[in-house]
């Protein structure tokens, strides 16, 4: 029989974050070996994935809306005498368990997001199953194991492009009282720093350039230092690594020109990874660092651990310790007692800091966590209005710091073929989207690129220099910042100051320039 013959196609549709993503590649590699290969939708697969997340309201309904979708699509392909093995995984797999299985009895296997190692061996039950006319029920495995998922994964991994993501962390400890990862995915877990350095080594021989470290609170990151006798570079010595140490680490592995990291929380931000963003070009100046409220008495609530002043701190020293770097952030909106007040305090802490980016979203109440059950609920038409003056002020602050690098050159990792003909696509230091008019061989380069316009969310350039560094350095030939002027916010009930540019400061470097 042909290989083709032999291959049986897998659809894996991802919900969420970016570790969700990791994770559905993981998914695909688990399966691999036994034949699985990707396919475009769900229509001619043998097995579908549907990878969740359960972090917001609707997560589940959205769910058990799709499942109805493939139900119609099970039965059909039922008819014409073919089998589809429909899965759901990931968060809300793990928080809804056996009500899926009774909710939606087409699905044949309930897995969550530490078992998905044994994918192999859930599939072979499930067929039994099936093969048992479906009266044997669906397989439910979320279980947290003992072992960890990753000492099972295989190591070959099909390459992710030219940038890749990397999970190093996983699961938390903090319990928010508005979250639900402590009870989805676990008590907090590092991989030991060796199996990350091989991992990134592989990425790297596979074409990664950038690399995105993940955890749900990946700069609470402290796994097992390497082993004696295993080569770490320059970085022997302690029991176990911080983040900033890992990064050290990693900016060594030739071929490497980016690294990035994701979601970190604001007390984790310790003096070694500061030091990092000052010290490693290759780390780039740009930093996810959710604050949720600018108010203390909420914070507070949140039991997040940080006040707002820590916030303010942690942010000066990171901005001394790179004058460029860009922020982004969380926020959460109409949190239980969240006063105009306190409301007011969020904005003017936004417009203190200055964001290039970030994401806001209204409370939402989680069943089983502490916030669902507190007093001072916030109805949704008042959460509705902050969530839009929020956003506004955000958007007006990202539309400034977009404007701000018109005429600047930057360096851009070039990832993808654009949307026209002839266009490439690619990421700024500062993780913004450029498009650029350049020839399919400058994919999976750095290229300095001269920002022409700026748009609500991407950037258009040209292409100034076939070659640039990782990301610190920017020529700006004849350019000069323009200045910024951006719309004032109000919102009933609150007076907000005006928008404050994110600051942009960046050390010159010389390029050739393109004819
Ligand atoms: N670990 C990160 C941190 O501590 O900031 C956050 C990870 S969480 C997966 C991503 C974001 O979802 C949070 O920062 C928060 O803004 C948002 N989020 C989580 N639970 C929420 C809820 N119940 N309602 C609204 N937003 C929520
Ligand atoms: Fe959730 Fe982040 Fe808080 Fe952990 S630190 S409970 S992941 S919001």
């Amino acid at each position: 029989m042909s290989e083709v013959a032999l291959a049986k196609k897998l659809y894996v549709k991802t919900y969420g974050c970016q570790m969700n993503v990791y994770d559905s590649a993981r998914m695909a590699d688990v399966l691999a070996p036994l034949g699985y290969v990707a396919t475009e939708g769900p229509e001619d697969a043998d097995l579908v994935i549907l990878n969740t997340c359960h972090i917001r309201e609707k997560a589940a309904e959205k769910v058990y809306s799709e499942l109805g979708r493939l139900r119609a699509l099970k039965q059909a392909r039922a008819e014409a005498g073919e089998r589809m093995t429909i899965a759901v995984a990931g968060c809300v797999a793990q928080a809804e368990g056996a009500e899926i299985l009774r909710r939606a009895p087409q699905v044949d296997l309930v897995f969550g997001p530490q078992t998905y190692h044994r994918l192999p061996e859930l599939i072979a039950r499930a067929a039994r199953a099936q093969g048992a006319g479906g009266r044997a029920g669906g397989v439910l495995d979320i279980e947290f194991p003992v072992e960890s998922k990753f000492d099972h994964l295989p190591e070959e991994a099909a390459p992710q492009g030219v940038s890749a993501f990397l999970s190093v962390q996983e699961g938390c400890d903090k319990f928010c009282t508005f979250c639900v990862v402590p009870y989805t995915r676990g008590a907090e877990h590092s991989r030991p720093a060796a199996e990350i350095v091989a991992e990134a080594e592989r990425m790297v021989a596979g074409g990664a350039r950038e690399i995105t470290l993940l955890g749900q609170n990946v700069n609470a990151y402290h796994g097992a230092a390497p082993p004696r006798g295993v080569s770490v570079g320059a970085m022997g010595g302690a029991a176990s690594w911080g983040l900033g140490r890992l990064i050290r680490r990693l900016a060594e592995i030739e071929g490497l020109a980016r690294l990035r990291y994701t979601t970190s929380h604001p007390r984790d931000l310790d003096d070694e990874l500061i030091a990092a963003h000052a010290e490693v070009p290759e780390l780039m100046p740009y930093l996810h660092l959710p604050v949720q409220s600018g108010s203390d008495r909420i914070l507070e609530a949140m039991n997040r651990g940080h006040r707002t002043e820590d916030y303010r701190r942690k942010v000066a020293r990171l901005r001394a310790a790179r004058g460029d770097l860009a922020l982004s952030s969380d926020f959460i909106v109409g949190f239980p007692g969240e006063t105009d007040r306190d409301f007011a305090d969020t904005l003017a802490l936004v417009t203190e800091i200055g964001f290039a980016q970030a994401y806001s979203f209204k409370f939402s109440a989680r069943p089983g966590t502490p916030a669902a059950a507190m007093d001072g609920q916030v109805p949704e038409p008042v959460k509705a209005e902050r969530l839009a003056a929020l956003q506004a002020l955000l958007a007006a602050q990202q539309a400034a710091f977009n404007q701000a690098q018109a005429g600047r050159v930057l360096p851009v990792l070039l990832e993808a073929r654009g949307r026209k003909p002839g266009q490439l696509t690619g990421r700024s230091p500062y993780m913004q989207a450029v498009h650029l008019a350049a020839p399919a061989r400058y994919l999976g380069q750095i290229v300095a690129a001269r920002i022409d316009t700026a748009q609500a969310n991407s950037l258009s350039a040209r292409l100034w220099a076939a070659e640039a560094g990782p990301g610190a350095e920017v020529a700006a030939p004849s350019a000069t910042t323009p200045s910024v002027t951006t719309p004032s916010v109000t919102t009933p009930g609150v007076t907000t100051p005006s928008v404050k540019t994110p600051s942009v400061k960046t050390p010159s470097v010389k390029t050739g320039v393109l004819a």
